[in-house]
């Protein structure tokens, strides 16, 4: 066996500043800190690892993380579990966004095929404090069904993929935050402000009151880069609605940091 196919090869199903951070700790890139890690993180794999991280293709212009990348689908889990034979995949990380839910099924489906280890690296959801008036839904249509009676100008944060669920409310004005540009259907009263976190919590503030938003609508996306929007609608006295997070595959090893994905390689068993 040459050494090239003695390396052993990460795949890093992406999309997420966690999945980012991964493939930077593993090539070896310095990073932006992460209040979450440990910046003295001692190397997972013995020997340079190759680094593969896989995107979706959604964002027009993604920020690329080090090492090697590929974009768009493998074609399910046996495209995946191919892709997997064929560059010799040692290691699978799926860094997919908690909401990304048919991927993680894929990954624990191509992960079964091929009886390559996996972990998802999911960063923990986010927990109402004092002061906070939360009320979780379980999908943006129950959130667009309890919207009319909470408020009348809506900053909503779920994302461009999910706005035709909102399309309906006419009554409604909504700020509507995103990397690209939504497309139809979508609300008619809409404003879109086009952004990539991580947002501060002045830049928070200022958003709520200059456009008199009475309610906040979000995913439990979790992590800090999008944090500051519930700390902003706390101190104003502002409802959120929180969409709770989809179903996970089952008997899946999980870390919920940078770091302890960095264990989990260390020690992960050689397939
Ligand atoms: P999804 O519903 O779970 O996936 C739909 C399909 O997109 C998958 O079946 C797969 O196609 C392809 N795909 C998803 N992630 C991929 C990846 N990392 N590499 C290659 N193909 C991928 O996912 P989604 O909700 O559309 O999200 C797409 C991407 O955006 C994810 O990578 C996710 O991390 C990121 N993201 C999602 C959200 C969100 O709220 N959903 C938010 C921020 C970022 P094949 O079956 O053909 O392989």
């Amino acid at each position: 066996m040459s050494a090239e196919a003695a390396r052993p090869h990460v795949l890093i199903l992406g999309g997420t500043t966690e999945g980012r951070r991964l493939a930077e700790a593993l090539t070896g890139t310095p990073g932006t800190p992460d209040a979450l890690d440990a910046p003295d993180t001692p190397p997972a794999l013995p020997g340079a690892a190759r680094v593969t991280t896989s995107l979706a293709g959604r964002v027009a212009a993604p920020v690329l993380p080090p090492g090697e990348t590929r974009i768009g689908g493998f074609g399910g889990p046996s495209g995946l579990a191919a892709w997997i034979r064929a560059h010799r995949v040692t290691h699978l990380i799926d860094a997919t966004h908690p909401f990304a839910e048919r991927m993680s099924f894929n990954a624990a489906g191509a992960a079964a095929l091929t009886g390559v280890p996996l972990l998802a690296l999911r960063r923990p959801g986010w927990a109402p404090g004092p002061g906070d008036d939360w009320t979780f839904t379980d999908s943006l249509s129950e959130a667009a069904a309890l919207l009319p009676g909470l408020g009348g100008r809506v900053f909503l944060t779920t994302g461009r993929m999910g706005l035709h669920t909102f399309a309906h409310l006419t009554d409604t004005w909504f700020l509507v935050r995103s990397v690209d540009p939504p497309t139809a259907p979508v609300p008619p009263r809409l404003e879109v402000r086009l952004a990539r976190g991580p947002f501060t919590l002045d830049d928070e503030r200022q958003l709520l009151a200059r456009h008199r938003i009475d309610v906040v609508v979000t995913k439990d996306s979790g992590g800090s880069a999008t944090a500051p929007k519930l700390t902003a609608a706390r101190e104003a006295g502002i409802p959120v609605l929180v969409v709770r997070r989809p179903p996970v595959p089952q008997d899946v090893a999980e870390a919920g940091s940078v770091t302890a994905a960095l264990r989990w390689l260390g020690g992960a068993r050689n397939p």
